[in-house]
């Protein structure tokens, strides 16, 4: 199978993709592949700090989550600026994130999942509707010149190869995360803004990669489900 060399991350908020994905992230970097983050709200709502105000908070956020990024190795990411909380599927979202995919033009586009389930922090509204329109913008949106005319000349149709979507019940793809998983929870701890435990999150977060890990005999694991695309 060909090397994927590009990939990009999709999600809804600053710290989704090291929650979900950093330690896989992390072992595509070692690999060689050039990743790129896209995150598509300003995370204006996450705190519980009263005298915290959106605009500071937004600020806060895109600092940590750059820093985030730095930590595992990520070659950029974008912002664009979707409300916090109020994210719809409309197709202003699908066009930005089929031009993000046609300007980035990745091999492999990690994403969160579309499905409600009784996780409401995992499967909160934003995540799902981000999860969604980004399966909508692989196939077809940012697959066919004739979807957004707007978009050419500058960002020609792309077709991604591999999907891999956040998933903790029964993945199809448990990626071992054991080697780096000091890097994951460092990478987290970027996002202080987010947590007043940190320890008791590292706790939590490392009891979460060693039940996904355990099947497969890792200690500790991150989960997806994989899609290959048709060529
Ligand atoms: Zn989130």
């Amino acid at each position: 199978m060909d090397r994927i060399e590009r990939v990009l991350v999709i999600t809804a908020h600053p710290d989704d993709s090291e929650f979900g994905a950093a330690g896989t992230v992390a072992k595509l970097v070692r690999d060689g592949c050039e990743v790129t983050y896209v995150i598509v709200t300003n995370g204006s709502k996450g705190s519980s700090d009263r005298w915290m105000t959106s605009e500071r908070l937004i600020r806060i956020r895109e600092e940590e989550q750059r820093n985030a990024a730095r930590t595992l190795g990520v070659e950029r990411v974008q912002f664009l600026g979707y409300e916090d909380g109020e994210v719809e599927d409309t197709r202003d979202l699908r066009r930005d994130v089929s031009r993000e995919i046609r300007r980035w033009r990745p091999d492999l586009v990690i994403c969160q999942s579309p499905n409600r389930s009784y996780n409401l922090g995992a499967s909160h509204r934003d995540h799902r509707t981000v999860g969604g329109v980004v399966l909508d913008c692989v196939y077809p949106l940012a697959r066919d010149h004739l979807a957004f005319p707007e978009l050419l000349p500058d960002y020609e149709p792309h077709k991604v190869r591999e999907i891999y979507v956040m998933q903790w019940e029964n993945p199809q793809l448990v990626v071992d995360i054991s080697d780096v998983m000091d890097i994951k929870i460092k990478a987290l701890a970027c996002h202080a803004s987010q947590f007043r435990d940190f320890a008791g999150l590292e706790t939590r977060v490392r009891e979460r990669a060693a039940v996904l890990g355990k099947a497969k005999g890792h200690a500790y694991a991150e989960a997806f489900d994989h899609i290959e695309m048709q060529r």
